[in-house]
């Protein structure tokens, strides 16, 4: 649909990651822009999650409503990593305690994995 409408003279007034075209001012140079309080660089956390790769051949700007989706599903994804690696650590420990008491059973396995959280969360 884009591809249809869009050309090279109007990549100065699109965001790059919607294709929405704004005029000029509202928009803001994709490459200078930091999240979390200025701590993750916007184009690192493109380039983590999506196929954008740094260009200077295609548009340069974003616009605020995808900055805000950006930040929000920065912070999501690494919400779910950060999960993950309390879920692993968790079970883990499990695994570890089990092989000491020489035992492998799935379902004792569920039972402490859910007592430990309930116990930590
Ligand atoms: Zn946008």
């Amino acid at each position: 649909m884009y591809e249809e409408v869009l050309t090279t003279e109007d990549f100065s007034t699109i965001c790059r990651t919607c294709l929405i075209q704004y005029d000029a001012e509202t928009l803001l140079d994709i490459q200078g822009i930091y999240l979390l309080s200025g701590e993750v660089k916007l184009m690192d956390i493109l380039m983590k999650y999506t196929t954008i790769e740094e260009s200077e051949t295609y548009p340069q700007h974003i616009c605020t409503h995808c900055l805000v989706r950006t930040e929000e599903a920065y912070t999501f994804f690494e919400k779910c990593n950060e999960s993950n690696a309390i879920l692993s650590q968790i079970t883990e420990s499990v695994i570890k305690e089990m092989e000491t008491e020489d035992r492998v059973d799935v379902s004792n396995l569920r039972a402490k994995v859910k007592t430990k959280q309930s116990l930590k969360l």
